[in-house]
């Protein structure tokens, strides 16, 4: 297997950055995600994008330009003959003595790729299936639009799911509503047949997916209410599902072991993982 680290194809067990790298020390780094699917990058456009604002943000300079980065992750995916599956970047401020401000002298940013085979059959029998979330204290910061690799909140959202025997966990911040999922988009559909989701503030992610069931959702004629939601009004949800570039649509049949309407995924979220991979 093979990384792309700043220029160079490395053997994955040998790729390596720099202890002084700020990526590591303060999390001051950015990452993007996106699916592959038959050899072809999903919503690539819209996760280029994201990555740029991302950047942006952080006041990061971009490291290459979206022509270069494109090459690079056709030769990366080529080398590691990988045709269904995901592709990770992520780019620190570079590498500086640890201090925690900005290096007086502009660092070269790092950049690292990886990436690694999917097994998208059992995403869709995990979606057939439908799966279980938890809720947990959404205890990030007030900028999660920005995609940084500051994912401790996360990293134990998730592991709460996994001991309770859940698949992802859903965070509800201090006025009791769900923000988002610990790697997804969170919604319901309402008894009236209408979808919830939250705005797209600073108190999510705005996911390259959720932005695609938008589209979608006109498709089908669908209409959407964004505004936040409670665990409550989600256990009594018609349906409820989530979506991530990886997971794309999937129905979530549980809540904190409350089963959601008849325990099986709902034909809307079905309706819209079907629509979103017909587009993709
Ligand atoms: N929310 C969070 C916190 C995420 O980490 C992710 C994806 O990694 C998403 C939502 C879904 O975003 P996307 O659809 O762009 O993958």
């Amino acid at each position: 297997r093979y990384a792309y680290v700043n220029g160079r194809f490395h053997r994955h067990s040998e790729a390596a950055i720099h202890i002084e790298d700020r990526g590591f020390q303060f999390a001051d780094a950015v990452y993007e995600v996106w699916s592959v699917r038959n050899g072809q990058l999903l919503d690539a456009d819209g996760h280029f994008q994201r990555l740029q604002r991302s950047l942006g943000e952080l006041r990061i300079p971009s490291p290459r330009t979206r022509a270069a980065l494109e090459q690079i992750i056709a030769e990366l995916l080529r080398r590691n003959r990988v045709r269904n599956g995901l592709v990770y970047l992520q780019v620190s401020r570079g590498q500086a003595r640890r201090d925690h401000a900005f290096p007086r002298t502009a660092t070269t940013p790092t950049i690292v790729l990886t990436c690694k085979r999917l097994d998208f059959a059992a995403a869709d029998a995990r979606a057939e299936a439908g799966i279980a979330v938890i809720t947990v204290p959404d205890q990030r910061w007030a900028r999660c639009d920005i995609k940084t690799v500051n994912l401790l909140p996360n990293v134990l959202a998730k592991q709460a799911a996994q001991e309770a025997g859940a698949t992802e966990a859903w965070l509800v911040d201090a006025d009791g509503h769900v923000t988002e999922g610990s790697s997804t988009n969170a919604w319901i559909v309402t008894k009236a047949g209408k979808l919830v989701t939250r705005p797209a503030d600073n108190h999510i992610l705005h996911g390259i997916t959720r932005a695609r069931i938008f589209q979608c959702s006109q498709l089908l004629d669908l209409e959407i209410e964004e505004r936040p939601f409670t665990p409550a009004e989600a256990c009594d949800a018609r349906e409820a599902f989530l979506t991530s570039a990886t997971s794309f649509v999937t129905p979530v049949v549980s809540i904190d072991h409350h089963t959601i309407a008849n325990g099986r995924p709902g034909s809307l979220a079905t309706a819209l993982r079907q629509a979103y991979l017909d587009q993709s």
